[in-house]
């Protein structure tokens, strides 16, 4: 800051004050690269559907290309998740592989503390047995720190082997009920994908036992209070589907409803 001082008459009287002057700092505007990892793990979230836990967000080259969603209605390509975290992780794994990536998000929940249960994939998924080895044994390692409970759902249930997740509580995203005897045959709990809730408490659709999600049916649960999802062998062993409703921005939920329309 430098200080300058103006003289100045008016009326045959002469005056001076001091004017502070601030240096500006030229705008940045090319910033180079984003070079940082293609994962955020964070030791608290701050989501008001999962409530104060750990989560994981990685880039979207480790989803399956089978996902329905991917690039038609996924949650995490619109809104604020997709400006925030999405589009950033993606632009950041462009010279990457997804094993790449799943090492990186590995090395960052061995930087978690372990004291609350861990959501992985808020984005992202595990395509292949490797992948979902590599935070499987993360998982174990965060789990073992802590007694903490670590789950998440994938899309990629008809390649991937259920062991290939070892401890981690994993739900099979279905979107048609047709896939959840296909998800249970391969030793998955199962989520599936409903346009909307007929009913707030556990019901019958086509065969299926399904549980709509708390979160979306009663005002002031959160995962880390409704816990349905961190036990998916109690899921299996009760033949409990969890059902979620659409959801998302409007833009998203219009094309998510079109993709549930056209694979139904
Ligand atoms: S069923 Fe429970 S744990 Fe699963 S997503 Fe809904 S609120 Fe979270």
């Amino acid at each position: 800051m430098t200080v300058q001082r103006i003289t100045w008459t008016e009326h045959e009287r002469a005056y001076k004050s001091d004017v502070h002057r601030v240096a500006v700092q030229p705008r940045v505007i090319n910033r180079g690269p984003d070079i940082g990892p293609a994962v955020f793990a964070k030791e608290v979230t701050e989501g008001i559907k999962l409530g104060p836990v750990s989560a994981t967000y990685v880039a979207q080259v480790t989803c399956p290309a089978t996902c329905a969603f991917k690039g038609a209605g996924c949650y995490a390509e619109h809104g604020p998740l997709a400006m925030v975290t999405t589009k950033r992780l993606n632009r950041r794994a462009l010279a990457l592989t997804a094993l790449d990536v799943a090492h990186q998000e590995a090395e960052a929940i061995d930087r978690l503390t372990g004291s609350r249960d861990l959501r992985l994939h808020v984005v992202g998924d595990c395509a292949t047995d490797e992948t979902a080895q590599v935070v499987a044994a993360a998982a174990e390692r965060f789990e073992g720190r802590g007694g903490k409970r670590v789950w998440t759902y994938t899309h990629a249930w008809r390649t991937v082997d259920r062991s290939a997740w070892g401890n981690v509580s994993v739900l099979a995203s279905c979107e048609r009920p047709e896939q959840v005897a296909e998800a249970r045959s391969r030793g998955y709990a199962a989520a599936l994908v409903v346009d909307e809730h007929r009913e707030r408490k556990r019901y019958e659709r086509d065969q299926v036992t399904l549980i709509p999600c708390p979160e979306q049916t009663t005002r002031g649960v959160q995962c880390v209070s409704c816990r349905l999802c961190f036990d998916d062998t109690r899921l299996i062993k009760d033949g409990l589907t969890i059902a979620f409703a659409l959801h998302g921005d409007r833009a998203g939920l219009a094309k998510a409803r079109r993709t549930l329309e056209e694979t139904t």
